[in-house]
């Protein structure tokens, strides 16, 4: 499909269904495309969820981004594709039906696999018609992950980027190949990636924060009006990890976990206690560094071996990136506070 955004009538939402393959039985599969045209000239943002199927986080953040009274006064336009990968969405998997990642398949072709056809579909109805890009993730399944944007922050434009986005962790993360990241970027489109929460599971929380953070870039790059009473920008700080590491189970068993998911830790702290199950043995899992606890398994039962947390290191020192972060996350314990 060509998507021309020249023939959307200015103000206009458009909502758009491109076929992309039928199942066995001939049901037609199709990708849906929300297009919101804003009255007045602008850059175009495109967003993307589930790309990996299970993770329908992001799937309710453009839901409620378009309730946003905001995008009333769009500059610009606005793509989003809330469920990029269908196949995986209606059977709750990260996967397509062959098995693959769509998110190392691109950018795809249009005579590739399945997996290869619908990045190649994405790429060229919304990737290529956009300025730039927002990728909306969670942690796997049993896996959680704090609010943070993963971007290639040696690209300058990117980095910006993920500063507008004001979440208080930033990964530093080169990419993947085959990402749809990757591939816009090829395309000189800066993509973010936002990752919060857990697959099949919608976390109030950060819904919030990704409907906020995408605001936050739309208002930043001049897509809507900044808020009246709050002129300055809305951006609290945000940190920069350079590095991250995977804290693995020493041992097979059941796990007491100490620190939980945003836990502020210092070298030699105590992580976890892994049991076995009879009651003889139990071992202490200790970080070897200081950080943030950025993801952390959600599963009580490891096999040796197992990733339980992922911690990001920082050159600043951990405490003061923890009481950002406290701060930050205060603003979303008392419901719904509009923040800009
Ligand atoms: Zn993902």
């Amino acid at each position: 499909m060509n998507l021309d955004l020249q023939l959307l009538k200015p103000g206009a939402v458009r909502n758009l269904k491109v076929n992309v393959g039928r199942l066995y039985d001939f049901t037609d599969i199709n990708l849906n495309i929300r297009v919101l045209r804003g009255k007045s000239e602008g850059p175009t943002l495109f967003v993307t969820a589930a790309i990996h199927g299970d993770e329908i986080n992001g799937i309710e953040i453009i839901r409620r981004l378009f309730q946003q009274k905001e995008l009333k006064k769009l500059k610009g336009t606005l793509i989003t594709v809330p469920i990029v990968n269908i196949y995986g969405f209606n059977t709750r998997s990260r996967y397509l039906p062959d098995r693959r990642d769509l998110n190392r398949c691109f950018p795809g072709s249009p005579n590739g696999s399945l997996a290869a056809r619908l990045a190649d579909t994405i790429m060229k109805s919304v990737v290529e018609h956009s300025t730039y890009g927002i990728d909306l993730h969670t942690g796997a399944v049993h896996r959680s992950n704090l609010p943070q944007v993963r971007a290639q922050l040696d690209d300058p434009k990117t980095m910006e980027l993920a500063q507008h986005f004001g979440v208080p962790v930033i990964l530093n993360s080169n990419y993947r190949d085959g990402s749809l990241r990757q591939a816009a970027a090829e395309k000189g489109v800066p993509t973010l990636l936002f990752e919060g929460g857990e697959a099949l599971r919608f976390d109030e929380k950060i819904i919030r924060i990704g409907v906020r953070g995408i605001l936050s870039v739309m208002k930043n790059t001049g897509m809507i009006e900044p808020d009246k009473k709050n002129k300055a920008t809305n951006i609290g700080d945000s940190y920069v990890a350079k590095n991250s590491f995977w804290m693995r189970a020493s041992e097979s068993g059941v796990v007491k976990k100490i620190k939980k998911l945003g836990a502020h830790v210092q070298q030699g702290d105590l992580l976890a206690m892994i049991a076995s199950p009879y009651g003889n043995s139990r071992v202490a899992l200790r970080t070897p560094h200081a950080g943030i606890v950025i993801g952390s398994s959600q599963l009580p039962l490891v096999n040796r071996g197992d990733a339980l947390y992922h911690v990001a290191t920082f050159d600043e020192n951990v405490d003061d990136v923890w009481e950002t972060l406290e701060s930050y996350e205060d603003g979303f314990q008392e419901g719904y506070r509009p923040i800009f």
